[in-house]
């Protein structure tokens, strides 16, 4: 079971291992996970605020993969698309049809798939790509054992185009493939380090949780993942951590048990 340090949470607190075993976690540098999928958004692929790919922003998120990885954990990354595109906005801004502007939402996740994998390869991993939408020229189709299988195998393997279905975003993606392939944990790595009570760019009063409840999460519309996504975690209880891609080192901390940024459990 995951390593969780329980200071400050308001959240009951089940699952929750001790301070002192996270702290000797961190220290022998034994992972506390197994098996994670990973789901990093499109932020994670450029400089904030930026487009596309830049190649500084993603070398370094691909080494914090590779720590991780290299820690002998088995690790499924889910990748966004945002800094593509996101088929709402796109639909909204244009007279493309919503379902063709998720399409090409999950086409983008794909192109970043694609880039992760590059750059996983020189850290001499060995990865593969699986895709909900077939694009058999450029990558596997996700079939589940497969994908298992190639975990089993010391593979990190990246899975892209979400769902495959359009009107959903890729958090539910990465809370399905968590479920799907009974990971022990869904580390959400986003851009602020944590979940907060309000937007903390625009109110300077805004509180960052350490806990929380599924439920606090759902009923308090506390902007985390989709309502959806939240749910499938909590009826097959896989907790969710969300945390700040943004400094450098926090991966590796989240899977040695140290608590970073806000945990979402039972
Ligand atoms: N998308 C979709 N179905 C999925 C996953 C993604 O239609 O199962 C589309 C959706 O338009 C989404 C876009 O792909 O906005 C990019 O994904 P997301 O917004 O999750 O990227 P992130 O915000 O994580 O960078």
């Amino acid at each position: 079971m995951p390593v969780r340090p329980s200071a400050a949470r308001t959240s009951k607190q089940k699952t929750s291992p001790t301070p002192d075993a996270a702290a000797r976690a961190a220290r022998s540098a034994a992972p506390v996970y197994k098996r994670i999928v990973l789901k990093i958004s499109g932020e994670g692929f450029c400089k904030p605020g930026g487009f596309g790919i830049e190649g500084e922003t993603i070398g370094r998120i691909a080494e914090e993969v590779a720590d991780v990885a290299r820690l002998g954990i088995q690790v499924a990354v889910v990748v966004g698309g945002g800094n593509f595109l996101r088929g709402s906005t796109l639909a909204e801004k244009s007279r493309i049809h919503p379902a063709s502007a998720h399409y090409m939402g999950m086409l983008a996740t794909v192109i970043n798939a694609l880039a992760l994998q590059e750059e996983l390869e020189t850290h001499k991993l060995i990865t593969r790509v699986q895709s909900a939408i077939n694009i058999s020229a450029v990558c596997e189709p996700f079939i589940r054992r497969r994908c298992i299988s190639h975990l089993e195998k010391g593979r990190v393997v990246i899975l892209g185009a979400g769902t495959g279905r359009p009107f959903v975003t890729t958090d539910s993606a990465a809370a399905l493939a968590a479920v799907e392939l009974g990971a022990d944990v869904l580390l959400k790595a986003t851009k602020v380090d944590g979940v907060y009570s309000a937007d903390p760019m625009k109110d300077k009063n805004a509180k960052r949780y350490t806990g929380l409840t599924y439920n606090q999460v759902i009923n308090d519309r506390l902007k985390v993942m989709d309502v959806s996504a939240i749910d499938m975690c909590q009826q097959n209880g896989v907790p969710i951590i969300v945390f700040s891609l943004m400094k450098p080192g926090n991966m590796r901390r989240v899977v040695l048990g140290e608590h970073v940024g806000t945990t979402i459990d039972e």
